[in-house]
């Protein structure tokens, strides 16, 4: 096998399908709830549908938004997820369909399962039916109004359409049996009335298509050949193929797979919902969140979130997969796009006494040595430059290798310099200068005898640099599988530490060029981007850390 194509046992059910003949035309499709951004598990699920409609000459793979709860859901969500959907690299032509849509013509099976007596109006309370629906140790209890007459049920129907009657009053339930094992199969509720607003039918509809009689119902409506869900719907598939049969229309095939989960997060729309209402992050593209739109806004790349999901491939078994994967897949990738630069986060100034006075030198850099075609850069040099505040000791230890007094290191790009003295506060000690001297001779960063030189390290021109707000991420859970289990506020389960920011961080100039889309390597640091949100001017430059450069998954690999 191809170390870069896709392949799991869906994909091996539809070139089945297609060598045998079964099918001449594949369709696929992705339906959303669109009462939430998407998520990295549903980026698992894009992969999965579009990719096979891309990888298959005779495949398409639809765009279904399942809007039948109209209360959760609204039109940011609906576009949110369309950028996503494209920015991940997936397109559906005009296939853009919704359930909402297939209003009327649920309505009209709904009347032909009256018809046929498969389904009935149920004037019970809401209570009343829960309690009658039984456990799954007893069976259920059949509503008094079960027997009600076609006539009477037609009747009742059009007249909650027509929204007469109040929320609650009435539904519309499926005349399977209230004795099945599959708890999903005892007469379940097709209609309920609501008195909310939809946000494309607005008013028109005061009854709404419950999920589980919409959602088989538009795949069939659409003729999807592989109808491709999460395992929890493997009890829901005797149902969906009830409704198809009683009305005799076009079957889809249902396969099953496991969902996805990311350690160090939570998924679910739900849990991400009430994040972004309590305020505890910024909003769903806050770049904690492993929302789509949270993780672009972090700096990854729609290739990086790609080979993770062809990695981590889809099985029958929920998986939780390692954020380390997902981080190694996005250094990989940066590592091959990303335009190096100097930039120092905490800086501490640095004059070289020897250095004429308003000399200046632009240093020849490679913008990214993994990459041949993307040229150099001129760095300015200059007598005061600022130094990371933690590649200066005192009094250091062994193992540092870094300047402190007495020490020469080498200046990335630059010359080699050696520190002869730190200027204090006389009040406070705090070290405010260092004092250093160059060998004129070192140009390149090599001394002509020879003399070996430990550390490397990085720099940028006090008086050309720029300022810059860098925000330094961290996980958004410190536990790999964090308990959010009810009881367990969410608050509990936050990396407390997830965000700091650093107001005054001093990069090179040639960085008021950078683009949010545009990932840069600041050398030593980590990978970085604008940020699409707060960066709004030259003047007002805000890069996020989108991952820190080291790699912590082939160790975890090694483990195992
Ligand atoms: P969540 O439970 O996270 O809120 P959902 O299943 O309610 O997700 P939908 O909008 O209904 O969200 O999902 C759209 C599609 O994405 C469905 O086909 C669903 O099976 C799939 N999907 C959702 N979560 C995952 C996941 N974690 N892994 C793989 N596929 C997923
Ligand atoms: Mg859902």
């Amino acid at each position: 096998m191809d170390a870069n194509t896709n392949q799991d046992f869906i994909r091996d059910i539809v070139k089945e399908d297609l060598a045998s003949g079964k099918h001449q035309f594949i369709t696929t499709r992705f339906p959303p709830e669109p009462n939430g951004y998407l998520h990295i598990g549903h980026a698992a699920s894009i992969c999965l549908n579009f990719g096979i409609a891309k990888e298959n000459e005779s495949a398409k793979c639809n765009l279904r938004f399942d809007d039948t709860n109209p209360s959760k859901e609204n039109t940011e969500f609906v576009e949110a997820i369309k950028k996503d959907i494209q920015w991940l690299g997936f397109d559906w032509d005009e296939r853009e369909y919704f359930a909402s849509d297939y209003f009327q013509k649920l309505y009209g099976f709904a009347m032909t399962l009256i018809s046929q007596e498969k389904a009935y109006v149920d004037s019970q309370t809401q209570d009343e039916i829960r309690a009658n629906r039984g456990t799954l140790t007893e069976p259920g209890t059949d509503s008094p109004y079960r027997d009600r007459n076609p006539q009477e049920n037609t009747k009742l129907l059009e007249e909650m359409r027509s929204g007469i009657h109040r929320p609650g009053s009435h539904v519309l339930r499926a005349k399977i049996d209230m004795a099945s094992p599959n708890l999903n199969m005892r007469d379940p509720v097709m209609y309920r009335i609501l008195d909310t607003p939809h946000h494309r039918t607005g008013n028109e509809w005061p009854i709404y298509p419950m999920y589980d009689f919409a959602h088989g119902l538009s795949d069939s409506i659409e003729e999807v050949t592989h109808s491709l869900c999460t395992m929890e719907y493997e009890d829901h598939r005797p149902l969906y193929e009830w409704f198809i049969d009683e009305l005799k229309v076009f079957k889809s095939r249902q396969i099953e797979f496991g969902k996805i989960f990311l350690s160090h997060t939570i998924l679910s729309k739900r849990n991400l919902s009430k994040l972004v209402e309590s305020k505890l992050v910024s909003g769903w593209n806050d770049p904690r969140m492993p929302t789509i739109s949270g993780m672009r806004r972090l700096g990854y790349t729609a290739d990086s979130i790609r080979e993770f999901c062809r990695r981590v491939s889809i099985t029958r078994r929920w998986n939780t997969a390692e954020i380390e994967l997902l981080e190694h897949c996005l250094r990989e990738d940066l590592n091959k796009k990303s335009n190096r630069a100097l930039a120092v986060l905490r800086p501490i100034k640095l004059v070289i006494e020897n250095y004429p006075e308003d000399q200046v030198e632009y240093l020849e850099a490679a913008n990214n040595p993994q990459d041949g075609d993307s040229g150099t850069r001129k760095i300015p040099f200059s007598k005061e430059l600022f130094i990371e505040q933690d590649d200066f000791m005192e009094n250091p230890p062994k193992k540092f290798f870094r300047l402190t007094v007495g020490r020469e290191v080498r200046l990335r790009y630059g010359y080699l310099i050696t520190c002869t003295e730190i200027i204090k506060d006389p009040i406070t000690d705090e070290i405010l200068e260092l004092r250093c001297t160059y060998d004129p001779e070192t140009r390149g960063g090599n001394a002509p005898d020879g003399r070996k030189v430990k550390s490397t390290i990085h720099w940028v021109s006090a008086n050309h640099s720029i300022n810059a707000e860098v925000r330094l991420y961290e996980r958004l859970c410190l536990d790999p599988e964090p308990d959010i289990s009810d009881g367990n506020s969410l608050e509990t389960v936050l990396n407390p530490n997830s965000l700091e920011i650093i107001s005054s961080a001093k990069v090179e100039p040639s960085l008021k060029e950078s683009t949010p889309g545009n990932p840069i390597q600041f050398e030593r640091l980590g990978y970085f981007c604008l940020d699409s949100e707060d960066s709004n001017s030259s003047n007002n430059l805000v890069f996020n850390r989108t991952v820190s450069l080291r790699d912590s998954w082939s160790k975890i690999q090694s483990q195992t």
